[in-house]
C-alpha cells in the first residue's frame, strides 16, 4: 500500500517522501481514502500509530482543495487598508476552516509541528496553536492572521471565542484528539460549546484510545453516519 493509492495529492506526497514516510500505517490506511470522502470518523487507536497524519493528511487534502479566490482578504490585511486609510482598525475575528482539540499544551504543539511538516508544500495552509499559558497579545497576532488550522487546548479556546476572536461560521472540520483524554480531564462542557459554536454542516473526526462509555455517548451525538475504525 502507498500513500499514492490512498489518493492524497502531489503536493502532500512530496512532503511525506521528503519527511522519510514510505508507507502508510494501519490507521492511516483505512481512515485516509474515507476522510477523503467527507465521511465522519470515529477511531479507536494508541499513539505512536500515525493517527496525527491520519486526520491531518486527508483534512490538508481537502483544503487545498478550497478556491483561494472565494477566501477573501485576510483580517489582518483589513487591518492594515484601515490603517492606511487613516481609520482606527478593530480586531476582526479569525475564521478557521479547521480545528484541532487536544488535551493536552505538549499534544497540540506536536500536532502543529507535524501540519508544518505535511503542508510544506501548500504555503496558504498554515496551522496555529492556541494554548492556555500562553501569553495573550501573542495568541492575538497569530489570530490576526486568520490561519486556515487551529490546533487548541479547549478552555483558552473557549475564552478566545466568548470575546469575540474566533468565528466558527466557516469551519469545515473539526478534529478531536484524545477526546478519552479530554473528557477525563473535565472538557466536556467546553467541548459541548465549542461543537455547538460550529456549523452542523462540518466533518468530524474523533480519536480515542477507546469508544465506550461516555466518549462513545459523544462521539454518537458529535458525528453524523460515522466509519468506525478500529485498529
Ligand atoms: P502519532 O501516532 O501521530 O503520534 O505518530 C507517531 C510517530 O510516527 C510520529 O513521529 C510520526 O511522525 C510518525 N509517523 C506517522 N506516520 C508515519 C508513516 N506512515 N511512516 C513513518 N512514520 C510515521
Amino acid at each position: 500500500m502507498t500513500f499514492e493509492a490512498l489518493g492524497l495529492n502531489t503536493s502532500l506526497i512530496k512532503a511525506l517522501t521528503d519527511a522519510g514516510y514510505t508507507a502508510p500505517t494501519p490507521v492511516q490506511q483505512q481512515a485516509i481514502p474515507a476522510a477523503i470522502a467527507g465521511k465522519d470518523l470515529l477511531v479507536s487507536s494508541q499513539t505512536g500509530s500515525g493517527k496525527t497524519a491520519a486526520f491531518m493528511l486527508p483534512s490538508l487534502h481537502r483544503l487545498s482543495e478550497i478556491d483561494p479566490a472565494a477566501a477573501g482578504k485576510t483580517p489582518n490585511q483589513e487591518m492594515q487598508a484601515a490603517r492606511a486609510r487613516g481609520e482606527r482598525p478593530r480586531f476582526k475575528a479569525a475564521q478557521p476552516k479547521m480545528l484541532v482539540l487536544t488535551p493536552t499544551r505538549e499534544l497540540a504543539l506536536q500536532v502543529t509541528s507535524n501540519t508544518d511538516k505535511y503542508s510544506v508544500n501548500l504555503r496558504r495552509l498554515k496551522a496555529v496553536s492556541i494554548l492556555g499559558g500562553m501569553p495573550y497579545p501573542k495568541q492575538m497576532q497569530l489570530l490576526a492572521k486568520n490561519p486556515e488550522i487551529l490546533v487548541a487546548t479547549p478552555g483558552r479556546l473557549i475564552d478566545h471565542m466568548e470575546s469575540g476572536k474566533i468565528d466558527f461560521s466557516q469551519l469545515e472540520i473539526l478534529v478531536l484528539d484524545e477526546a478519552d483524554r479530554m473528557l477525563d480531564m473535565g472538557f466536556i462542557d467546553d467541548i459541548e460549546k465549542i461543537v455547538e459554536a460550529t456549523p452542523s454542516t462540518r466533518q468530524t473526526m474523533l480519536f480515542s484510545a477507546t469508544l465506550d462509555g461516555v466518549v462513545g455517548n459523544m462521539a454518537r451525538r458529535i458525528t453524523k453516519d460515522p466509519q468506525v475504525i478500529q485498529i
